[in-house]
């Protein structure tokens, strides 16, 4: 079932401007999302800028950007954008109340508890201002490693959880996402990729939180089963991907793609995990799907 948005990056418009979005700026912005998909649920991730997505107003200059001053760990050093984007975003689901709220770049414990802090402040400024707000749904990025083995304290502290599947896999596997000299190297279909994913699903199910997947690998048709049948809650795609992506889920029982799973799971590299996928496409003569554009 397609239901409203599994990510939204908040990026993308100041990205598009030559200076910092004030915070009645944002809240348009949020609000024409939230209204479109109303009531269907939007999760809004916070500004997730540094690494690969820099703002020219707003210049950090790193030796290694990936695993520097990135996400999360830039809006906690500067509350102030935090909180206005947070005021906006409450401000902009007043009434609609289908705003999920999505943390990146989490990598311990001690970061949710800031944010939601900065959360709560935003929050009761605002009720205490009169503003007709609710507090939302917060859920948390798994996309650094540490997070993967933290899951069962983190979800004492939210919500759900959303897998990054592009950073997961460059920062489990060492593979920087956009270095064409190693991008053999980097498959989200590794088993440890998948071992990982499995791992946050099992945990996070036992402290009853959803976990959704979006990044690439979960508009791959291929890999979109081998998630389901993982007992991954639901994959975040574009819309470009969701035509070849159902097509592929309709096709299959929940019960083959646990077998699909249970047959990955004794293959060693991810070229193999691939193939057994694809092969399973194809004899539900689904092939096309995965030879076509790749
Ligand atoms: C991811 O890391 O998989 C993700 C969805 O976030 P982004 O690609 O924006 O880093
Ligand atoms: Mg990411």
């Amino acid at each position: 079932m397609v239901e409203g948005v599994g990510l939204y990056r908040t990026e993308v418009p100041f990205m598009i401007r030559d200076r910092f979005p004030g915070e009645d700026e944002q809240r348009r912005t949020y609000r024409q999302v939230l209204e479109a998909f109303a009531p269907a649920p939007v999760v809004v991730r916070t500004l997730d800028i540094g690494g690969d997505k820099a703002l020219s107003y707003f210049p950090v200059q790193e030796e290694n950007p990936f695993l520097g001053w990135r996400g999360i760990r830039i809006a906690l050093d500067h509350p102030e954008i935090f909180l206005s984007q947070v005021r906006a975003m409450l401000r902009a689901n007043s009434g609609l109340n289908n705003l999920q709220l999505l943390l990146p770049m989490i990598s311990n414990v001690t970061e949710i508890d800031s944010a939601l802090g900065l959360i709560k402040r935003a929050y009761d400024g605002l009720l205490a201002d009169g503003e007709d707000i609710i507090f939302p749904r917060v859920g948390v990025m798994v996309e650094v490693p540490s997070a993967v083995y933290q899951i069962t304290a983190m979800a004492r502290r939210v919500d759900f959880f959303s897998i990054g599947s592009n950073d997961l896999t460059q920062y489990l596997l060492a593979v920087d996402r956009n270095n064409a000299q190693v991008a053999e190297l980097f498959d989200a279909l590794h088993p440890a990729v998948l071992r990982a994913i499995r791992q946050v699903v099992e945990q996070a199910h036992q402290a009853d939180r959803p976990v959704s997947v979006c990044g690439e690998m979960a508009g791959d048709p291929a890999a979109a089963l081998l998630l389901l049948g993982m007992g991954v809650d639901s994959l975040s795609m574009s819309a470009a991907s969701l035509l070849r992506v159902k097509w592929a889920i309709r096709s299959f029982t929940r019960k083959k793609m646990v077998e699909l799973v249970d047959e990955a799971w004794l293959l060693e590299d991810g070229a193999a995990v691939r193939a057994l996928a694809h092969a399973a496409l194809e004899e539900a003569g689904l092939g096309g799907l995965v030879r076509a554009g790749r």
